[in-house]
């Protein structure tokens, strides 16, 4: 853990510790007092895909407690709000979507448990409960593998919090999902690798919601990248909030760098991509450059946030990193492989960004040219620095902005689609498509990619040129199926 002084005080002072439980109005239980009636479990998750991954190892976890899960809220006995806090559209979503339970539970009379996941869980706890009755259980990123105890607690009457630090592992505590979990989830799965955050962005809440970076043991990642292979994955995406800040304990004894990790994961059998998000300018080092140009498991793209191509705006934002160095990592990145491509986070409207910074932004994007991106509008957190500052920039001008950003990046968008027109390149099938016969891929850079009668099935790959390129996929042609003696196709496996 860092020692911030900036947490002192605040409401989301991540190291309260605290697991209060409050008593829950009586009758509230409804079906999960019966423990012999087969239960339930909606999942939702927002936010990036940390959560996605959270959830499914929410979902693995409570499956050893004899959940299953079902797609529709309504149908649930537990529902699990897995929450973002990083924007407050994505924070006040969560309380539009209890208000729609509560609403539906007073029209059915049906109660359903309710918890409430992730980093508005972290930041909001005991707010979430006074301001929620519906909510039965609110538990912290870090501390989501205690949710079976948490739930005893629901089952037994009470209002249950924990949004503690734990010094246990939470990774030790949670199982491996099923062969089934694993193939509904399709062959391209997120493994975390890193948690947390030390960098401090002054409009970034992650600090505060999920603590300082730690990094998993390299054992046990290259277990479950092994597991997952066995069960029929192909593309592993390692992810973590500062993912290249990645720092593992290795089994040879030494600490391993991503790059270490990358050509770690790259011997695994069956592990035919490899991804990474999500990354900081300043952690991108010479070893990480030189991975992508020596590892063909490695895709050649590249989610890099930079925020704001302004020097004064980055300075402000406390990035550690100015326009100069984002353009040298590019330069370097395209030398060591020519056909990268690049995605970005981008914010407009920061406190005193001046018409004259947004511009350098916009200069930025049309430098770099992007395969994708995404853009908001800056959005105060409570808590964080920038959220005090007295010159906010008004929301019109902001919307105005962002507007004209995101036109530039659809442009840069565009014009990476159609120039991979007549490429050829593996696309890793991934699901049906809308028409019989049809799948859909995803491409080296994650377009989606529509193949009419491949002469292969989801979970393998394929080689296709780009016959076309549409707003929201490619159309690919089938060239010839990969040889990959060590890839048994996801459909083969049995349950
Ligand atoms: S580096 Fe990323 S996660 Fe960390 S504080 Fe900055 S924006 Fe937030």
């Amino acid at each position: 853990m860092v020692a911030d002084p900036r947490l002192a005080g605040t409401d989301q002072d991540k190291r309260r510790r605290h697991a209060d439980v409050t008593p829950i109005r009586d009758g509230d239980v409804g079906r999960t007092g019966d423990m012999d009636a087969p239960r339930k479990l909606y999942v939702k998750s927002f936010g990036c895909q940390m959560n996605v991954y959270d959830s499914h190892r929410m979902a693995d976890m409570l499956a050893k407690e004899g959940y299953v899960e079902t797609s529709e809220a309504a149908d649930a006995d537990l529902v699990i709000l897995n929450t973002c806090h990083i924007r407050e559209k994505a924070a006040e979503k969560v309380y539009s979507e209890l208000g729609r339970l509560r609403k539906s539970q007073q029209e059915t009379g049906q109660k359903t448990v309710v918890a409430v996941a992730g980093c508005v869980a972290q930041a909001e706890g005991g707010e979430i409960m006074k301001r929620a009755p519906v909510v039965d259980l609110v538990v912290g990123p870090q501390s989501y593998h205690r949710l079976p105890e948490l739930l005893a607690k629901v089952r037994g009457g009470e209002r249950a919090i924990d949004t503690e630090f734990p010094l246990e592992d939470k990774f030790d505590h949670l199982p491996a999902p099923s062969l089934a979990a694993t193939r509904k989830r399709g062959p391209a799965a997120f493994l975390t690798v890193q948690e947390g955050c030390d960098k401090f962005c002054t409009f970034c809440v992650v600090p505060y919601t999920r603590g300082a970076e730690v990094s998993r043991p390299v054992a046990r990642i290259l277990d479950e990248a092994r597991r997952l292979a066995d069960q029929g994955v192909r593309e592993l995406t390692l992810i973590g909030q500062n993912v290249n800040a990645f720092h593992g304990a290795a089994p040879d004894g030494r600490t391993w760098s991503l790059p270490d990790l990358l050509y770690g994961l790259a011997e695994i059998s069956g592990i035919g991509r490899l991804r990474y998000t999500t990354s900081h300018p300043r952690d991108m080092d010479d070893a990480l450059i030189a991975a992508h140009r020596d590892l063909p498991q490695l895709m050649p793209y590249l989610h890099l946030p930079v925020q704001s191509g302004s020097d004064r705006v980055l300075h402000a934002m406390n990035r550690k990193h100015g326009r100069d160095l984002f353009f040298d990592i590019v330069d370097r990145m395209r030398a060591a492989r020519p056909d990268m491509a690049l995605s970005s986070d981008f914010i407009v409207g920061f406190p005193g960004e001046t018409e004259a910074e947004f511009e350098e932004t916009m200069d930025l994007i049309v430098r770099t040219g992007f395969a994708s991106a995404f853009s908001f509008k800056y959005s105060p957190r409570p808590g964080t620095p920038a959220a005090d500052h007295a010159a906010q920039v008004p929301e019109s001008v902001k919307t105005e902005r962002l507007h004209r950003l995101q036109a530039a990046l659809e442009a840069s968008k565009r014009a990476f689609d159609l120039s991979c027109v007549g490429r050829t390149f593996e696309v890793l099938l991934e699901k049906p498509g809308r028409q019989d016969g049809q799948l859909i891929g995803r491409s080296p850079y994650l377009q989606s990619v529509v193949v009419n009668d491949p002469p292969a099935g989801i979970g393998e790959f394929l080689t296709v040129t780009i016959t076309a390129a549409g707003p929201n996929s490619l159309a690919g042609e089938p060239v010839s199926p990969r040889p990959k003696a060590s890839a048994r196709p996801l459909a083969a496996l049995e349950a």
